[in-house]
């Protein structure tokens, strides 16, 4: 039985990043940068105003005897135009938000510092003196040609988008989406929509799991259920093989059925199969052929669980992501937990700040089969191997694997 450490360890020296493929740029939310994006214009592109208001030279909005300077008005210059006549002294020209500057002009005064007519008059009182440069936006003040604007590894966000569309990436390079082919195993389990027989049970894991995949960003594919027989796991694998990673449930353990290891054996390698945890000790990696298979536990909570711990971080690895785990933070476990087991125990909890800490509840019953203890579990607490009590009140540390809205 190795520990969690070196499980993800070992795991994830067999995973690598999936190729390069160029998505339209509105489909890039979620993905992460194949290259570095280098500015490849001046942004923003020409010096423009930030207000709506008049460009001028700044020397003709100095007070003459005390009085505000008037200045004729040449014409005008709205967004996405550009003037063709030159600011020169003694005049000034309106100018929009975003248009730009008119050759000559050094400088913009905001409309509420001046004083006119109105739209149609030829002059314009300039009420403040105003400095060179003032209300400018200049060229390359954002990003100049040239440099690196986004490096590679980074996920795209809506920000992010903003910046590549600013730039013009139409089409962005991402790393591919893994394909993650799902199998349950298991004569007892029947699919979500028949009804329940003696001794069956529904396929809840095969959902949950796509869910997190989907979760994750990666694209899931179910394909049923194999039954307890080598050659039910043989014709699935069959089919599990077109894909980036296979995720199986249930099968791994040590009962007479449990044939995953097996087919692993027959058809790719077994690198480890048990885990120094719980919930979830029956969690095995290798291949079958040359795709990486993650067997979770058949157990619901273990395989949600285990899902969170390994592969999840496998599909963020395999995205191209630098960073692949949840965050940790120190938690006061406001109920303790009580532990007989010695191995490292991950307790669902639910994590909220409350006066300045974060403050963690188990949520209830941890058996691996109590599905309802994973409602509201946004976090999970760390109890170290060796059979450790956290007393109430006491402090560790929380896997947070959700932070919900307030
Ligand atoms: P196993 O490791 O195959 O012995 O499965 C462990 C436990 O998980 C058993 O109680 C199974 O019935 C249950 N189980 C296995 N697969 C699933 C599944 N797809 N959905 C829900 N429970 C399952
Ligand atoms: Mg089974």
């Amino acid at each position: 039985m190795i520990s969690v450490e070196e499980a993800i360890e070992r795991i994830l020296a067999e995973i690598h990043p999936l190729e390069i493929v160029q998505v339209p740029l509105a489909d890039a939310l979620g993905r992460v940068l194949a290259q570095d994006i280098v500015a490849q214009d001046d942004i923003p592109p020409f010096d423009n105003s930030a207000m709506d208001g008049f460009a001028l030279l700044s020397r003709d909005s100095r007070p003459r005897n005390g009085q505000p300077p008037r200045l004729r008005i040449t014409g005008g210059v709205a967004a996405g135009y550009v003037s063709e006549t030159a600011v020169e002294e003694g005049t000034a020209m309106r100018i929009m938000t975003g248009a730009p500057v008119p050759p000559g002009a050094d400088t913009v005064i905001q409309v509420e510092l001046t004083r006119n007519d109105g739209p149609e008059s030829i002059w314009v009182e300039i009420l403040q003196e105003v400095a060179p440069g003032n209300n400018i936006r200049p060229a390359g003040e954002d990003m100049r040609r040239g440099q690196t604007a986004l490096v590679r590894g980074t996920e795209v966000d809506p920000w992010v988008i903003g910046i590549l569309a600013t730039l013009g990436w139409a089409n962005v390079p991402v790393i591919r989406s893994p394909r993650v082919a799902i199998l349950g195993t298991g004569d007892e389990v029947i699919d979500v929509g028949e009804s329940l027989q003696p001794g069956k049970i529904r396929n809840s894991n095969s959902y949950l799991i796509e869910a997190a995949v989907k979760r994750a960003g990666a694209e899931p594919q179910r394909l049923g259920v194999a039954r307890d027989t080598v050659e039910s796991l043989r014709q699935k694998f069959g089919e599990a093989i077109q894909y980036d990673l296979i995720l199986t449930t249930g099968g791994v353990s040590v009962g007479d059925f449990d044939l995953v290891k097996n087919i692993m054996q027959e058809q790719g390698n077994i690198n480890f199969w048990r885990i120094n945890m719980r919930p979830g000790k029956p969690v095995a990696f290798g291949r079958i052929g040359n795709v990486p298979l993650l067997g979770l536990p058949g157990n619901p909570v273990s395989s949600a669980v285990t899902f969170e711990l390994f592969a999840r971080p496998v599909i963020r690895k395999m995205q191209g992501h630098r960073h692949l785990f949840k965050p940790q933070i120190e938690v006061t476990v406001e109920d303790g937990v009580r532990d007989s087991g010695t191995r490292r125990h991950y307790v669902r909890s639910h994590v909220e700040r409350r006066d300045g800490r974060f403050v963690a509840r188990t949520t209830g019953n941890q058996g691996s089969h109590i599905m309802t203890s994973l409602l509201g579990a946004n976090a999970l607490v760390i109890v170290p191997e060796g059979g450790i009590d956290i007393p109430t009140g006491g402090s560790a540390r929380a896997m947070m694997l959700d932070w919900p809205e307030e």
